[in-house]
């Protein structure tokens, strides 16, 4: 599944070839992913791309009359492609859902197996109900040990739960919680208020790093955004712990275990991060 540092990825991925460039059109290939996709997308004609954002897991393009709200949802992958490109690989497949068909002769094709996107319009980002309730940026200054502090008293709520409400900080997804409480030697049920100061700093510290380290990896694999052959892969990156249960912790040589915590497959060292 896309995580924050794949969007990122993304985001910068398509902003030379569509950044400050005019849509002409918007295909819309099947009308419904996660939700119905909005059907003034169909009705833009001539539009600009004047910024790319990101908001979480959302890539929020402006033009001059709104936004575009996209989501990669579980298996979302944008790629460009040239619109004259007669090559076998150019050729739109059946998971090609939506095509943004600039005048500068590429296309922007939103490639979806699982159709869990989004593609969304909004006139303004002032109360658009999804981003209503998000927390802070995990990059941004907002997001800083002592927000952290002040906001994890009091709260019985499993650490790595915490760490994944987007009401908390937005985009640290699972992979991302395991490996940072392993890096910081916190168990992943540790009660959220029984974390001291210190370790909220170091939390806080981890998590931008681990994020920062995987949008560097992710740069990469930038080049796949407009090859034709292949897809942008969602980029292998180095664990620790996620995924590896029953193999040896990389610090001490200890089984991984792994527990499902708030539905989620969760792994971690009994001796590097002892229960509280
Ligand atoms: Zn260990």
């Amino acid at each position: 599944m896309p995580e924050l540092p794949e969007v990122e990825t993304t985001l910068r991925g398509i902003a030379p070839y569509v950044l400050g460039q005019q849509i002409e059109k918007i295909h819309i290939h099947r009308t419904k992913l996660r939700w119905e996709i909005s059907p003034e997308l169909g009705e833009l004609y001539n539009v600009r791309i004047l910024g790319l954002q990101r908001r979480a897991k959302y890539l929020i393009m402006q033009t001059e009359q709104g936004y575009i709200i996209g989501h990669l949802g579980m298996s979302g992958s944008l790629r460009v492609v040239d619109a004259d490109d007669s090559a076998q690989s150019a050729v739109r497949d059946k998971h090609d859902h939506v095509e943004f068909i600039f005048r500068n002769g590429k296309i922007l094709r939103y490639n979806d197996p699982r159709r869990f996107g989004a593609w969304l319009w909004t006139e303004t980002l002032d109360g658009f109900p999804l981003f209503a309730k998000l927390g802070p940026e995990p990059l941004s200054e907002q997001f800083n040990a002592d927000y952290f502090w002040q906001k994890s008293r009091n709260k019985q709520t499993p650490i790595k739960s915490f760490l994944m409400n987007n009401a908390v900080v937005v985009g640290v997804g699972n992979i991302y919680a395991n490996e940072t409480l392993f890096l910081c030697g916190i168990h992943p049920l540790t009660p959220t208020k029984h974390l001291s100061e210190a370790q909220c700093l170091q939390l806080v510290e981890r998590i931008k790093q681990v994020l920062q380290a995987a949008i560097r990896q992710g740069g990469t694999s930038l080049k796949d955004f407009i090859q034709p052959d292949g897809r942008p892969g969602y980029f292998a990156q180095q664990l620790y712990v996620y995924g590896k249960g029953g193999e040896p912790c990389p610090t001490c040589g200890t089984k991984i275990e792994s527990a499902v915590i708030g539905q989620r497959n969760s792994f971690f060292c009994p001796q590097c991060q002892p229960p509280v």
